[in-house]
């Protein structure tokens, strides 16, 4: 039996195509495994407890339990609108799941793993209270950035330890906090160093998260702070304490494992007590937590480990990076349901656009290309047009003799989608099977069935037998892709969804009976992609500070100090991919400057070149470099490319 788990969504928040970026890859890589004979089981649920929801409930003047329940119903029912059909989909705030942790915990206790331990925490004087987690901000002490209390998630991404944060302020009332002594419980990370390396190396899953992981591992591992200040989340035994979210979060994992297998008659613990093959789907900002804490805690308790982490690359929205708060987001209901596309678009998008585990940007032109040319005319055209004209013509008929080319063709398809799914590339297989389309596509174009019926009946009747056969493979090859276009379109030729199996693409359909086919798509209009790029770029705006005036006046120009600057040093970063750090004369001074040219210049081709500078921006700190000014350079969807004045200049010759 496989269990196959997609990363928690909060219950704080409404869903959006990173979530989705998530779980539709699952949930078509747990559609094929069922057509391939495989028993799986897919949970998932909501992430209930922490911080950010308490915090979110007290802005609102409801209960986290209120709150939690809210955006839990609307997963709910996003999910069911997309098609993800989880076997279970439960909520962290259950009597079982804080059965299950208090288990684990207790269980950790008991064989060693947590010691008590006064530490100093982060204590707003005014609030008189201790501030866990999303409570405090400041500075993460590894990068330099602005961070929250637990992580620096504009920086360099750390999981942050309480009372790491330095400049730490109350989020509540904005006081500067204070730190102060209270006894919390740690895990023992440490004593399990040997044991991630070890397991790093034999699981299975996508390099991305891996490699991430092992660097840590191999860095420095320290004991981890497991109990928070907090009413909200499952008790830590004996104390007035709460367990850390991201103890309890991935235990979800076998609480709703427990649930679903209830429901189906199975016995959860064939899959977490006795070796089961466990398969973790999480997208790339979670990778410490599901390679690092969870696989120890389990080590640590007696419970099964995973067998596969799959994580899937971040998101862009319109080539930026994700970003709700600037508006760089799709949000699932209000923007994408509410406008009436069809959900197999998105679906197809998600999982066609690259590789599972690259980046996948988001454009509202690109979905619609994806949608109206890719889905509609090559896979909707030739389906349409093989079921319209058999219908037409022939009303009944019978596959037994198919042209071999094609069934050639059919079995190659099969091989490359298997191998799509043993390597956890979803792109590979609906690549696979588009090409099998074009392919129909130009074999019924050069068969010209339209002129055989005329001529000779019993020839084009081959033709269009084996045309659905091919149709036949397809329908079986995407509806894990776009199930809800295939499940109208099976029954033409009398298919049932349930039992499609991706061996049957290659058994001769037999007799079929058809019926009128409909058209699979309905094309997407210019218009309305309009509106919605229209919708996004509003959306920016507004997060960029509301009504701001898009023209500036000479006197705001003028507050600019803009001087030629001449590169007089540079070199990388260390352990940076992007950041370079310049020595840059401004006429004045020598300015130490970080810029993120390092994926497109070498340090020999800049030096001694000039470029703009912007010499009066606010100093900041770049992966602890600290940076004095901003160089100048042109945008090429997302690349530098630097700017030189025409004619030789000295070093701080000012810029108007
Ligand atoms: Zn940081
Ligand atoms: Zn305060």
């Amino acid at each position: 039996m496989k269990l196959v788990t997609c990363g928690l969504p909060y219950a704080n928040g409404k869903a959006h195509i990173g979530h989705l970026r998530t779980y539709i890859p699952a949930d078509v890589y747990v559609r094929y495994l069922r057509m391939m004979d495989e028993e799986v089981i897919f949970v998932c649920g909501s992430d209930c407890h922490g911080t950010p929801i308490v915090v979110n409930a007290e802005a609102e003047g409801i209960s986290p339990r209120e709150l939690v329940n809210k955006y839990h119903k609307h997963f709910e029912e996003m999910l069911k609108a997309i098609n993800i059909e989880f076997d279970y989909f439960g909520k962290t705030d259950s009597e079982e799941h804080h059965t299950r942790t208090k288990d684990i915990v207790e269980r950790l206790v008991k064989n060693g793993y947590v010691y008590p331990k006064e530490i100093e925490l982060a204590y707003c004087p005014v609030c008189k209270r201790f501030l866990p987690d999303r409570y405090v901000e400041g500075i993460c002490p590894y990068c330099g950035s602005h961070a929250r209390g637990d992580e620096c998630d504009q920086g360099c991404g750390r999981h942050l330890e309480p009372g790491e944060i330095l400049k730490p302020k109350c989020k509540i009332c904005g006081s500067n906090a204070i730190y102060r002594k209270q006894k919390h419980y740690f895990f023992r990370l440490t004593d399990f160093k040997e044991f991630l390396l070890d397991f790093l190396e034999d699981v299975d899953g996508t390099e991305n998260a891996l490699n991430y992981a092992r660097q840590w591992v191999k860095g420095e591992l320290r004991d981890w702070c497991i109990t928070r200040n907090l009413e909200w989340g499952v008790k830590f035994p004996g104390e007035d304490l709460v367990v850390y979210v991201w103890v309890d979060a991935p235990i979800g994992y076998i609480t709703f494992t427990e649930k679903a297998c209830e429901k189906l008659g199975k016995d959860w613990k064939e899959i977490w007590m006795d070796g089961g093959e466990i398969i973790h789907f999480i997208g790339l900002d979670i990778v410490y937590h599901h390679c690092i804490f969870w696989p120890a805690m389990l080590k640590g308790s007696g419970y099964s480990l995973p067998d596969g982490i799959v994580a899937s690359g971040m998101v862009k929205v319109e080539g930026k990076t994700f970003s709700k708060s600037r508006g760089y987001v799709v949000w699932v209901e209000e923007d994408y349901l509410n406008s009436g596309f069809s959900t197999d678009f998105l679906r197809y998008y998600i999982v066609n656009y690259t590789s599972h585990q690259k980046d996948l940007n988001f454009s509202w032109e690109l979905f619609k290309e994806k949608a109206n040319n890719e889905l509609i005319a090559t896979f909707g055209n030739f389906l349409y047009r093989v079921f319209h004209f058999a219908w037409k013509n022939f009303g009944e008929i019978n596959v037994s003799d198919v042209d071999s080319a094609l069934l050639e063709k059919i079995s190659e398809t099969k091989k490359k989608i298997e191998k799509s799914i043993r390597e956890w590339e979803f792109k590979m297989a609906s690549d696979a099977f588009m090409e099998l389309a074009a392919f129909g596509n130009n074999y019924f174009q050069s068969a010209k069935p339209w002129e055989l019926i005329k001529t000779d009946k019993e020839e084009c009747e081959r033709i269009i037998s084996s045309c659905l056969q091919l149709a036949k493979a397809l329908l079986i090859f995407a509806y894990p892709v776009i199930p809800k276009t295939i499940s109208k379109m099976v029954e033409v030729i009398d298919l049932k969804t349930d039992e499609l199996n991706l061996e049957d693409a290659l058994k001769l359909a037999g007799k079929i009976n058809l019926r009128k086919p409909e058209v699979p798509f309905e094309k997407i209009d210019d218009d309305k992609i309009e509106k919605m790029e229209k919708l996004m770029i509003e959306r920016i705006r507004k997060a960029e500070g509301g009504e701001m005036e898009t023209e500036i006046s000479l006197e705001d120009f003028k507050k600019l100090d803009l001087r030629i600057g001449k590169i007089i040093k540079a070199e990388r970063v260390k352990k940076s991919k992007k950041l370079m750090k310049l020595e840059i004369d401004v006429g004045d001074e020598v300015r130490q400057i970080v810029a993120g040219i390092s994926e497109d210049y070498s340090p020999e081709e800049i030096e001694g070149k000039l470029v703009p500078v912007l010499v009066n921006m606010k100093p900041a700190k770049l992966m602890g470099v600290e940076s004095r000014g901003m160089i100048l350079a042109a945008d090429v969807d997302g690349k530098p490319v630097l700017l030189h004045p025409d004619k030789d200049v000295p070093a701080g010759a000012g810029i108007r």
